[in-house]
């Protein structure tokens, strides 16, 4: 497991001023990181991964089993930081029954009808199961703060303007939404993939020189590269509005992927190991049918 100080590190505390520029994209987090070295680090962080896939199994079949709870994973990032990927690896060793990954694209006009948090309402895991979301109801103070032509027929009404009181509804209604959902069983646990300007640049040139890779090239991945001072500045409001006790966010280094799988591995295995779950208990009803099936299946 991942000391909780260091965990500490890559969280948005609650209430804090928060500064983007003071999270590392790379590995160098704490000087106690510098000092340990990149290959060690590295060497720790596969260990880190590996531990916590084998309990992340245990751990999903306890939840399913328990019944009472559900886990709701936010992925955020910018293009090219690793969502897909994260995904795969840490959901690799888990029973895909228990498990459901929704990805969120630009909303059809159906879904502009409604509220904003309507297309992603009903996605949400029902009890026992992990859901993932793959961008997730924050593009709606992200992607959309940086276009707001995108918001449609969900435009403020004429009274009100698109200014800061806008924003800060929409993350006011975020965390009551979050809330609701803690209250009710929901563990929320969200996470930014902070991937570097540079990086992102790097992984834009590998796609382009590989061709089994072109098809993970959109050219408005280019266009919104352009806009990504705006999008940091988006994070940066959001992260530090939404960051809430309930639900607070992680905010995981993304310019090496092995940093970035053992640390989202990390987070979910802790949260759901706190939730002292239990196997259904038997009643000695149910104990004396259970004793009848073994003995009849003995005589067979
Ligand atoms: P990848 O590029 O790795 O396949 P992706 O998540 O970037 O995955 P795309 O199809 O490239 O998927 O992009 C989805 C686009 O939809 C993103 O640009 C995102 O900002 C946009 N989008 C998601 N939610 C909303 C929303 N509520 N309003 C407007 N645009 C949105
Ligand atoms: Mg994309």
């Amino acid at each position: 497991m991942i000391r909780r100080d260091i965990i500490d590190l890559l969280t948005v505390t609650p209430g804090k001023k928060f500064k983007l520029k003071d999270q590392n994209p790379g590995w160098k987090q704490s000087e106690e990181f510098a000092d340990f070295g990149k290959e060690a680090l590295k060497e720790k962080a596969k260990e880190v991964l590996e531990k916590n896939l084998e309990d992340l199994a245990g751990a999903q079949d306890l939840l399913y089993a328990d019944g009472r709870y559900s886990v709701l994973i936010v992925l955020q990032a910018m293009d090219a930081a690793g969502k897909d990927g994260t995904i795969k690896h840490v959901m690799s060793g888990v029973n895909p029954q228990g498990c459901q990954v929704f990805s969120f694209k630009k909303p059809s006009t159906e879904e502009l009808q409604h509220n904003f948090l309507w297309r992603y309402s009903k996605c949400l895991p029902e009890r026992g199961r992990i859901g993932i979301f793959n961008r997730s109801y924050y593009e709606d103070v992200l992607v959309v703060k940086v276009h707001p032509e995108l918001l449609g027929r969900q435009l403020p009404r004429e009274k009100e303007k698109l200014g800061k009181k806008f924003w800060a509804k929409r993350y006011e209604d975020i965390n009551a939404f979050e809330r609701h959902l803690t209250r009710n069983g929901t563990v929320v646990l969200k996470f930014f993939l902070n991937v570097s300007k540079e990086e992102q640049k790097a992984r834009f040139v590998e796609r382009l020189s590989r061709p089994e890779k072109y098809w993970k090239f959109s050219t408005s991945d280019l266009t919104e590269r352009g806009f990504w001072n705006d999008y940091m500045a988006a994070y940066e409001d959001a992260l530090a509005a939404t960051s809430t006790k309930w639900a607070p966010w992680h905010v995981v280094p993304a310019d090496y992927k092995w940093i970035t799988r053992a640390v989202v591995a990390d987070i979910i295995t802790t949260a759901i190991h706190g939730l002292e779950l239990r196997y259904p208990q038997v009643s000695e009803e149910q104990q004396k049918l259970l004793e009848e099936a073994r003995i009849k299946l003995a005589a067979e």
